[in-house]
């Protein structure tokens, strides 16, 4: 990272030049305001705990509790009525300053060469990524909650295909599209492998007209 840093420092100061459709000699400086990196990636960029670690949250101060599963232990999130601490860059920079390896501060292990990105804020500059946290997390348990045979007993479950073909007849209505084109990833066995474009195209092009069809139902 540290040529990237390197980089950015000279393009925001000194910047670079080009030659617009006026003939003019324009500089332009040049900063990074935000990274979208997998979880995985994050606490490598940021020198913090992963996500399974204790406060292992990005953006917040939440510690996470260990609970037995399976033959080991988790690290979760529980849900909690209390107002969340959230992180600032300010006690950021000061944890990272005072922390080590052996001895991390508030999940933070020490100082991150992006710190010095000039106008990088290390908490908010970093954002939930698209791929994994949208499509592979909410829209991937939302389409299963409704629609996967495992939850077959559950009130919220519209499967059957007596609903299917409800829920064809009230999009062909708005979009002229068939769901059961998009539905077919998740109606069969490999729902869990479901791809990302295949609920891409779920939360862009039906998850809206989805919604209202549950409420008129
Ligand atoms: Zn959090």
């Amino acid at each position: 990272m540290k040529p990237f840093v390197e980089e950015l420092n000279h393009l925001g100061t000194h910047g670079m030049q080009y030659v617009n459709v006026d003939n003019d000699v324009v500089t332009c400086k040049v900063y990074s305001v935000c990274c979208s990196s997998d979880s995985c990636a994050r606490p490598l960029l940021r020198e913090t705990m992963q996500f399974n670690g204790r406060y292992g949250c990005d953006w917040c101060l939440t510690e996470a509790e260990s609970i037995k599963h399976g033959d080991g232990i988790s690290h979760i999130y529980v849900p909690s009525h209390d107002e969340l601490k959230l992180r600032d860059n300010g006690s950021f920079v000061n944890d990272a300053l005072h922390a080590s390896l052996d001895n991390p501060i508030n999940g933070v292990k020490g100082v991150s060469p992006l710190l010095f990105l000039p106008l990088f804020a290390i908490v908010l500059g970093f954002v939930p990524d698209y791929l994994h946290c949208v499509l592979l997390g909410i829209v991937r348990t939302f389409a299963s909650l409704w629609f996967h045979k495992s939850n077959h007993a559950k009130p919220w479950y519209i499967g059957q295909p007596g609903y299917l073909l409800l829920v064809d007849n009230f999009l062909l209505c708005d979009l002229l599209v068939i769901f059961h084109v998009c539905l077919e990833a998740y109606l069969n066995v490999n729902f869990g492998r479901a791809r990302s474009g295949n609920l891409s195209c779920c939360i862009i092009h039906y998850w809206y007209f989805m919604v209202n069809f549950l409420r008129s139902t």
